[in-house]
């Protein structure tokens, strides 16, 4: 972890930024491995030119030490009050002129960091911690494998529980369990969506039960040890119509031809335009509602942005989804999703799972 600190510093100087601020967020388990407990106590890491200071509040001191033992902490009691804490912390890593604060630090947080860097001038960690994070190392797309089988786990729990009958809730329920069971710290989302309900790109799990002729379009996430998965796919209760075939079909294709764009070098617009195109020409172009995917790290949703018009460039080691979808309102949708890992000549998939249609 204090690797990724000296990277952290490195990007700073880079970009002209004397002093980084971290709290309990993302871009923190990124740099440490560990965040606290997000309350309304300030809590924050400040990485300076040549030192790091850990401010923290003091019931969470021993928490932090054993977590981060190389990490130098200033604590504060409920009773003092954090202010002296902080401003003594930023005097300690010198007066700074240009800070960047992680994007989701807390407003209160960041006016109290303020009154201490009046003169600077604030960005956000994105041009610092986001460009890191961008390509994963070894230990992270360890990890972030070994999330995606525990998807596959919780997806063959949730496949296993459709029938006709079954409500939404419960087949996202079974996929929860396979989560559990599979070691995972937390269940990030369980979506089931049957029949007319798979016509919303975010539906929310009801109590509606599967009936004969439902397409069900299966979309779950979860986090073990610090990283998530995010996998979406599909069955049906008895055979399906040509209809649904036919889109589930042009989805496949679209999953494939984005796969095989999908080459370091090649832009994120790029291998969104393959996966568009394809359902564009198959007359559904107007049913594809959203971008094609999203990067996976310490966040669910995280750069590169596999979107139209996106001029970033893929390189080795960066993680991302592929998820093409086609929602006819009132209807029924469909939409497949892998996690993808950028190697040297192709992208390689995480899930072992196929991407057939499961008939119940
Ligand atoms: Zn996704
Ligand atoms: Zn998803």
């Amino acid at each position: 972890m204090t690797d990724r600190i000296a990277r952290a510093r490195s990007a700073m100087s880079s970009k002209g930024v004397d002093l980084l601020a971290v709290a309990p967020s993302d871009d923190l388990r990124y740099l440490l491995g560990f965040s606290p407990t997000a309350d309304e106590r300030p809590c924050m890491l400040l990485v300076g030119a040549d030192r790091e200071l850990f401010v923290v509040p003091s019931l969470n001191a021993e928490q932090a030490r054993a977590a981060v033992p190389d990490v130098e902490l200033s604590t504060w009691a409920d009773e003092e009050g954090a202010d002296s804490a902080l401003g003594a912390a930023v005097a300690a890593l010198g007066r700074p002129r240009r800070v960047a604060v992680d994007a989701t630090m807390r407003a209160d947080f960041l006016l109290l960091l303020r009154r201490f860097v009046a003169d600077a001038e604030l960005t956000t960690a994105a041009v610092v911690v986001g460009e890191l994070r961008l390509r994963k190392d070894a230990a992270e797309l360890e990890a972030l494998g070994a999330s995606a089988r525990s998807a596959d786990t919780a997806m063959e729990a949730a496949l296993a529980a459709c029938a006709a009958g079954a409500r939404e809730l419960v087949i996202a329920e079974a996929a929860a369990s396979g989560f559990r069971r599979a070691g995972c710290e937390d269940v990030l989302f369980t979506s089931v969506a049957s029949g007319p309900n798979g016509g919303f790109p975010h539906h929310h799990s009801s109590a509606r039960e599967l009936q004969p002729g439902d397409g069900v379009t299966i979309d779950i996430g979860g986090r073990l040890a610090g990283y998530p998965s995010d996998l979406t796919r599909t069955a049906h209760v008895g055979e399906p119509s040509e209809r649904y075939a036919q889109v589930h079909a042009v989805v496949e294709e679209a999953v494939q031809a984005g796969l095989a764009a999908a080459r370091p070098g090649a832009t994120c617009g790029s291998v969104d335009l393959a996966a568009r195109e394809v359902i564009a020409a198959a007359g559904f172009g107007d049913y594809f509602v959203h971008r094609t995917g999203h990067g996976l790290g310490v966040s669910g949703h995280e750069p590169p942005w596999i979107m139209a018009g996106d001029e970033r460039r893929l390189e080795p080691g960066m993680v991302f989804s592929i998820e093409p979808g086609i929602y006819v309102p009132n209807e029924f949708g469909v939409r497949l999703e892998e996690i993808v890992v950028l190697e040297e000549h192709r992208a390689r998939i995480l899930s072992t799972l196929p991407r057939n249609l499961t008939i119940v």
